[in-house]
């Protein structure tokens, strides 16, 4: 699976390694094996819905939702959902950023698992999160397929059950 992950160093920009997971989605088998590795721990958890972070989070997050037999909900930068909204932001190295999902994305109670591609410092899906238990959602664990450890990422997500697939623990 790690072989189907491409390394390409300054993208997007200088001293950022960025982890290409195209040709880990353009292989069935590893696609499939990925999407069955990110669910199963969670299958006796009694997820409703699964979260996922714009954009490679709704590819594997809607696998992930349908193989649980759950819906989805996008969590999507700035600007970009049709509906009415509520907004977290969170650090970047330099600046902020935010992120946004609908008011009515999940009911109170509502028993969620959050997914995306990649964890690094963790502030995208620490956002996320902060706009799920706003709405009254109660966050049953965060999945990754890669976890860049070194970035200390699950540290500052302690208080939830995290599941990572791949670990890079040096840049
Ligand atoms: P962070 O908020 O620092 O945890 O960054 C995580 C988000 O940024 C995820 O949605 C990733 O898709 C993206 N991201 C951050 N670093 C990388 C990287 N080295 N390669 C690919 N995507 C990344």
């Amino acid at each position: 699976m790690e072989t189907l992950i491409r390394d390409i160093p300054d993208f997007p920009k200088k001293g950022v390694v960025f982890k290409d997971i195209t040709p880990l989605l353009g292989n069935a088998a590893a696609l499939a094996e990925v999407v069955d590795r990110l669910a199963v721990p969670f299958a006796d958890a009694g997820v409703e819905a699964v979260v996922g972070i714009e954009s490679r989070g709704f590819i594997f997050g809607s696998l992930v939702a349908q193989r649980l037999g759950v819906g989805f909900v996008p969590v999507r930068k700035l600007g970009k959902l049709p509906y009415k909204t509520i907004q977290a932001s969170y650090d970047l190295e330099y600046g902020r950023d935010s992120v946004e999902m609908h008011v009515d994305a999940i009911a109170p109670g509502q028993k969620v698992l959050v997914v995306d591609d990649l964890i690094a410092t963790g502030g995208t899906v620490g956002a996320a999160c902060q706009l799920i238990e706003q709405l009254g959602g109660q966050i049953v664990g965060l999945a990754f397929v890669i976890e860049l450890s070194f970035l200390k990422g699950r540290h500052r997500l302690s208080r939830y059950r995290m599941h990572s697939l791949i670990d890079v623990s040096s840049e």
